[in-house]
């Protein structure tokens, strides 16, 4: 009998009793200050940062406007609550019809979505929680860009509504944030994590295997010490190369060398053994089936990499 790994997805049906799925929105007019240059330039090396623009027509009136957390007006704010709500019906329609999902979370998931003034954030978010058959939040966010007030309303949010928070960790290395230029240490997601769990926040951690310069035993510590931070959900990458990025450049020179699927299902399955039972995984794979991916070519199909992965995990007893 293999054991069936903790999903976010079980999680969410214990707790609320039918299917939720969530409903990934993208703001027009959000950035990041790892693109706008307030801490870095060019955002991480392997984000390609067109691929986070929608592909949906209605975002598109806002291009050119970006927001930050020194932002003093946002006249684009209507638009914003609309562009949320028409993205929330059309993703939520299809869940509802593809998956069977009943309820959602709203997803906020492009960019740096704690990155705006406080007013934007709340009214989005608190618009997020009138539509029909949403259960919560979950926030994408960098752990650079996140204010005092913002995890005080999203701990009291959270009192009555469920919400979620994600951090990009990637890493636990400084020298591998610096490489990759994260634009932020390691400290500072440690600290981030922290803040977030005392405010009584639920986290999910992001981890990316493959990382330039890492070895398996560093991607296992950084595993070991989200979970030893006390994340509660933990998505899973392996770190692909797409166009138009700084890791293409890398790669085109010969200075990066993506991982194997081989060494990815090692460390993956380490890292599942080594997690506590009570953090639910989200995400155990991630690729792009287009022509954007570069390398390597085992990221291009999802699902075949699902299958791999369930093959090597029936080898220890688990499953996904
Ligand atoms: S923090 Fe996220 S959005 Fe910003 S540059 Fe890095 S990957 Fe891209």
């Amino acid at each position: 009998m293999r054991e069936q790994i903790f999903t976010f997805g079980q999680y969410l049906h214990h707790k609320f009793g039918v299917k939720i799925s969530k409903v990934p929105v993208s703001i027009s007019g959000f950035t990041c200050p790892n693109i706008d240059g307030t801490v870095a330039k060019g955002g991480c090396t392997f984000c390609e940062n067109d691929s986070f623009s929608p592909s949906l027509d209605r975002v598109r009136p806002l291009k050119g406007f970006f927001l930050n957390l020194q932002s003093t007006e946002n006249p684009y704010l209507e638009k914003q609550l609309e562009q949320l709500e028409w993205q929330f019906n059309a993703l939520s329609q299809k869940l509802r019809a593809e998956n069977g999902a009943e309820k959602f979370l709203v997803y906020f998931q492009s960019f740096t979505n704690t990155y705006a003034p406080f007013e934007t954030l709340k009214a989005l978010y608190e618009k997020a929680l009138t539509f029909e058959n949403v259960v919560g939040l979950s926030v994408g966010t960098r752990s650079d860009s996140i204010s005092d007030e913002t995890f005080s309303y999203l701990a009291e949010l959270s009192k009555r509504t469920e919400v979620w928070i994600e951090f990009g960790i990637q890493s636990i290395y400084d020298e591998t944030l610096v490489r990759i230029n994260r634009g932020h240490d390691s400290a500072n997601v440690k600290e981030a994590i922290l803040k977030a769990k005392s405010h009584g926040l639920k986290v999910c951690g992001h981890l990316i295997f493959g990382l330039p310069g890492e070895s398996k035993e560093m991607m296992l510590e950084t595993a070991k010490t989200a979970y030893a931070l006390g994340i509660d959900s933990v998505k899973y990458h392996p770190l692909y190369v797409v166009k138009r990025t700084a890791l293409a450049n890398e790669y085109g020179r010969g200075e990066f060398e993506p991982i194997s699927q081989e060494l990815y299902l090692d460390v993956l399955t380490e890292a599942l053994k080594l997690k506590p039972p009570q953090v639910s995984v989200q995400r155990i794979s991630a690729g792009i089936d287009d022509e954007t991916l570069i390398a390597p070519q085992w990221c291009q199909d999802k699902n075949a990499q699902l299958r791999t992965i369930n093959q090597t995990l029936k080898s220890i007893g688990l499953k996904y």
